[in-house]
């Protein structure tokens, strides 16, 4: 009887997308099971469903719905949180063959996509219209689906904002199968719940997105790139505050056009002065062992990087910071008060990089993560804390790290307060304790679980463990008022909060 349900199924979502795109037993590759979780294994789903339209999306869900199928949506699966491994039995919606950009529209400065574009396909439609979309991730082959399910906020945060203060509006397919659409191509509502902002970060647990409007700003044309080297972590951490903060409030994207957007934040060429320092676009720190793999990638890589000799062997931590504008002239005088101002925060060296060598350095702080994962790093969190408090996150790790026998390295978008922490300890109930101490460290000093990477399986338990319980119930009240079976992703973000050892 269960067989017959299961063929039912097939022919059913056959039916939906037709036959070819409906994938089953071995004819699934082993990457629809799972993200770059380094904590949660992948795990095949029973179908993959490769939809064409938002009509198709809700054909499905209605077939999971009736079925009580879990449905997990998937993007290009870059995720670092196992939140597109799917439940038991499930079916992976793949957005691969919903990957158009429907319109740049160059008059109100928005991108209309289909949410299985990626991040570079979306970069390059909008370059010839001067225009870009600035989220700017490590992982440039993520999709947009997949990054305002996560909320993604990447290098360029510090000065452009997070995916959230980018999305304009959405068109989604809930649990039922119903289409809804919210927002547009307009920068301000006051009509009733946001439910665009709603759906962001919502870890693919409320709906699936199937069109995105999408914010775009002038291209700023030139950067430039400091590397600064400071003689301990502290001092690196110290000088971010008074270069992030000497700005407007907190990640309030620039509006269309350039303007002042939310947070009163300057476009590029619309001024990019503020409190008497420029504003970078990144502020990224990099520690020891990343600047050693750059290093080691070869004497063009390694060559004037980390400044002479003598900073090298006293340097504890580097920061590196990005520059934007589209006047020449103006860029150069923002590196020149930068960089006064660098050493006046205590900076052992600031050197303004050579065009190829800024590229390499940028790439090598990519590729932070695969280095990590090719020494063997077991897991990589990215707990969040204000900027003013980010010494709490590597002195939590170390004295963790210590008293468990651990190793953990860091690197990351420190100008947003959110240090990437490599963990390297085999042991589970080791690694738990370690990662249980760095997040109530961050809970504690104001800062979340996760910065930018999401919740997902991978950090589910502690989520439910450390936020405030009322709000965790509000989020299951809203979850159940929009997917009253539990069909989309369950497993993920909230749930009966298993012990963090069983995650794997
Ligand atoms: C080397 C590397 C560097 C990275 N750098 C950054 C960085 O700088 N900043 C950052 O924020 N992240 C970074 N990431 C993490 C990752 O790229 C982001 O989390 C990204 O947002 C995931 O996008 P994806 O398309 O791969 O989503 P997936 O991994 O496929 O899915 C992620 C989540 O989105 C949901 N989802 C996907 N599509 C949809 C949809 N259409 N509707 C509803 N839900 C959907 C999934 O169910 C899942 O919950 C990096 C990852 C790697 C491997």
């Amino acid at each position: 009887m269960a067989d017959a349900v299961f063929v039912d199924a097939g022919a059913l979502l056959a039916d939906a997308v037709g036959a070819r795109h409906v994938l089953r037993g071995p004819a699934i590759a082993e990457e629809y099971g799972g993200d770059e979780s380094l904590a949660v294994a992948r795990r095949a789903p029973a179908y993959v469903v490769r939809p064409a339209s938002a009509a198709d999306v809700a054909d499905v869900l209605r077939v999971a719905g009736e079925r009580r199928i879990p449905v997990t949506a998937r993007g290009a699966g870059t995720g670092m949180s196992g939140a597109c491994v799917p439940a038991p039995g499930g079916i992976v919606v793949s957005f691969e063959r919903m990957n158009r950009v429907l319109e740049v529209d160059a008059v109100n400065h928005v991108a209309v996509v289909q949410p299985g574009v990626s991040l570079e396909a979306l970069d390059r439609a909008t370059a010839s219209a001067g225009l870009c979309y600035p989220v700017r991730l490590g992982e440039p082959s993520a999709s947009v689906g997949g990054t305002i399910a996560t909320n993604a906020g990447g290098t360029h945060a510090v000065r452009h904002g997070i995916t959230r203060h980018h999305v304009l509006g959405l068109e989604a397919v809930l649990a039922s199968g119903a289409i809804v659409r919210s927002g547009g191509k307009y920068v301000k509502t006051s009509a009733g719940y946001d439910l665009t902002q709603l759906l962001v970060g919502s870890e693919g647990t409320l709906a699936l997105v199937t069109e995105a409007t999408l914010r775009l700003r002038p291209r700023a044309g030139r950067s430039a790139t400091v590397l600064t080297a400071f003689g301990s972590e502290e001092d690196v951490f110290r000088a971010v505050p008074p270069l992030a903060g000497g700005s407007s409030g907190p990640h309030g994207g620039p509006g269309p056009g350039g303007g002042p957007g939310p947070g009163g934040r300057p476009g590029p060429g619309g001024g990019s002065e503020s409190g008497g320092c420029p504003e970078p676009v990144a502020l990224e720190y990099v520690d020891l062992l990343a600047m050693a793999a750059i290093a080691a990638d070869g004497p063009e890589g390694a060559a004037g990087l980390g400044g002479p000799e003598d900073v090298r062997l006293a340097a504890l931590g580097y920061l590196l910071v990005v520059l934007e504008d589209r006047s020449a002239s103006r860029l150069e005088e923002d590196v020149e008060t930068v960089a006064g101002r660098l050493l006046e925060l205590g900076a052992l060296d600031v050197s303004v990089l050579p065009a190829g060598a800024a590229r390499k350095l940028a790439e090598a702080r990519e590729r932070a993560f695969w280095t990590a994962k090719a020494a063997g790093a077991d897991d990589v969190v990215d707990a969040v804390v204000p900027r003013g408090a980010l010494p709490v996150l590597p002195a939590a790790a170390r004295a963790a790290a210590e008293d468990t026998g651990s190793l953990v390295t860091g690197c990351g978008h420190a100008g947003d307060g959110n240090v990437h922490l490599s963990v390297f300890q085999p042991d589970p109930v080791r690694r738990d304790e370690v990662l249980r101490r760095l997040f109530r460290a961050a809970g504690e000093h104001g800062g979340a679980v996760s910065g930018e990477h999401g919740v997902g399986r991978a950090k589910k338990p502690y989520f439910l463990e450390l936020e405030d319980p009322a709000k965790v119930e509000l989020m299951r009240g809203i979850r159940l008022a929009s997917d009253p079976h539990g069909i989309l992703n369950p497993g993920v973000l909230l749930g009966s909060g298993r012990s963090p050892q069983g995650r794997k």
